[in-house]
């Protein structure tokens, strides 16, 4: 006899073992089916996404800081060596310690798991193997793979995903890397600190599409002080392993002259997609757009009992977005009122200094017609920040002219990925920037220049 469940999860990424976990705590009987080959939960995010990357950035950070500023502060450190392979290894026990975790949360809430791949025979009805699991309810939380990029074959060696960025190795001499968004600026920045000479090329004219315009540009002259390397309004249209390089074909956006760049590695991210191969969402009849992104309205798909979060579905390509699906999915099923609020998700680019964002850009209100008014305050005034001689960025709010709701805040500072956790709270709570302008900060504290910002949404910041 078929096992039988409440609900079946396909995918056990931060959108699915959030969701089990939910379930669990609402007493639905569930199932969480994996199908990665090392057999760990936690999906993209825990073992080859946010995770080991952050492991690597917050290492190299200190190896360059080591290096290049702790003498500043009298702070000597002899000759700087580079043990690579330590560094991957205290990286992979991050990943390690947080796959079990995932696991105890697992069981803590009485979630079977499944090992395998997962298939929708039917509604109600998944089989993983010679198993069947038969359920009420079926969430699809499969996630995203890498978009690859015709001529430029992935060989996870030289021609490498991010997944292959995170473990090279060695250092390589000249790393190119195809796009110019989040994981090229964040794995691009890790093998520049430690030694590596790097070069973005990106098909736009602008690093980080969708961020604030004027975020993006003033992050691009700070990388560009930190020694990255840009190729904009280019596009790679060929690769070709050579014994000891990697030779690629380079040609601007628009068309026009191929230029050929020698390199030892080249780290493809030009995006990912949703991952619904292998699923059975075909001959289930559940509908799919152009992109294969799984159409979804309040996380049902087309298909009663069938429902899809995270990844493979609209929206920012999240890890905390995909947490918050699969909780309110299961709130859904269980007759409960689950929400998420998606003006009110944010965005860091975990690299030095950090990028935040939430709610709308400059760009987006003007192309809406919506009255605005912005209060920008730089770190170069910000007490904390100059004693600490982080003074790179700045925090700007944009609130609505008529009533001063705040509408949307970007960030480039040291910390800005927590710095930006209150202007989420006020956007979620539709707070206006003069509630922020009159809450008490502490000094001093990076958080102060948030404050200042709001304040110069009315024209009285005090410290700049
Ligand atoms: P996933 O985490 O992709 O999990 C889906 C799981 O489903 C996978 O484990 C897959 O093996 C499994 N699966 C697929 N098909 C089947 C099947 N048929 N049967 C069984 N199992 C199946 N986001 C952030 O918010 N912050 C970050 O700092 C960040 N850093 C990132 C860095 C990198 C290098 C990358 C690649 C991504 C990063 N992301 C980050 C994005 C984040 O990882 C994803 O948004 C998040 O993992 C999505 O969660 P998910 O549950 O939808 O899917
Ligand atoms: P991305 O969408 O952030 O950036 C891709 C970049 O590649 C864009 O700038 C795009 O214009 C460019 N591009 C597209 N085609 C190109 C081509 N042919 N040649 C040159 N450039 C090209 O995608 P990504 O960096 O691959 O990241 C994928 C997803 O993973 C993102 O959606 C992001 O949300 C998620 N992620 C998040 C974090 C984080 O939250 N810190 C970190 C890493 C990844």
């Amino acid at each position: 006899m078929a096992d039988q469940y409440d609900v079946v999860i396909i995918g056990a990424g931060p959108g699915g073992y959030n969701a089990a976990i939910r379930a669990g705590q609402l007493g639905l009987k569930a199932v969480i089916v994996e199908k990665r080959s090392s057999k760990k939960l936690g999906g993209t995010c825990l073992n080859v996404g946010c995770i080991p990357s952050k492991a690597l950035l917050h290492a190299s950070e200190l190896y360059e800081a080591a290096g290049k500023d702790f003498d500043k502060l009298g702070i000597g450190v002899g000759k700087l060596t580079l043990d690579l392979a330590q560094m991957l290894k205290q990286k992979d026990d991050a990943v390690e310690g947080l796959t079990k975790g995932v696991e105890f949360l697992m069981k803590k809430n009485k979630v079977d798991v499944v090992l395998g791949a997962g298939e929708i025979v039917a509604p109600g009805r998944v089989r993983v193997g010679e198993r069947e699991l038969q359920t009420k309810h079926i969430i699809i939380a499969t996630g995203s793979d890498v978009t690859p990029l015709p001529g430029v074959d992935i060989d996870e060696e030289r021609i490498v995903s991010s997944t292959g960025a995170l473990s090279f190795a060695s250092v390589p001499k000249h790393l190119v890397v195809i796009g110019g968004g989040v994981i090229g600026l964040e794995l691009g920045s890790v093998w520049r600190r430690l030694g590596a000479e790097v070069t973005v090329v990106e098909f736009l004219d602008r690093i980080l599409p969708g961020m604030d315009g004027e975020v993006s540009k003033q992050f691009q002259r700070i990388l560009k002080k930190q020694g990255v390397n840009f190729k904009l309004s280019s596009k790679v249209t060929g690769a070709e392993t050579l014994k000891t390089k990697v030779k690629l074909s380079v040609e601007p956006a628009a068309g026009g002259e191929t230029e050929a760049i020698d390199c030892d590695a080249v780290l493809v991210c030009i995006g990912r997609r949703p991952h619904t191969e292998g699923l059975g969402l075909e001959k289930v009849g559940v509908k799919m757009d152009k992109r294969g992104i799984i159409e979804t309205d309040r996380f049902k798909t087309s298909v009663d009992g069938i429902w899809a979060i995270g990844d493979c579905i609209h929206g920012p390509m999240l890890a905390h977005k995909a947490e918050d699906d699969g909780v309110a999915c299961i709130e859904l099923i269980a007759g409960k009122a689950g929400h998420v609020n998606y003006d009110a998700v944010p965005g860091v680019v975990y690299t030095y200094p950090e990028i935040a964002s939430v709610g709308k850009t400059e760009e987006e209100l003007k192309e809406a017609g919506v009255n605005y008014k912005v209060g920008k305050f730089p770190f170069a005034a910000n007490s904390r920040a100059k004693t600490n001689h982080e003074t790179d960025g700045f925090v700007k709010i944009l609130a609505d002219a008529e009533t001063d709701r705040v509408l949307g805040c970007h960030i480039i500072g040291r910390e800005a990925g927590e710095l930006i956790a209150e202007a989420v709270l006020a956007i979620e709570f539709g707070g206006a920037s003069e509630d922020i302008a009159r809450t008490s900060h502490a000094h001093p504290t990076r958080s102060e220049a948030v404050r200042q910002a709001a304040m110069g949404v009315e024209g009285w910041t005090m410290q700049a």
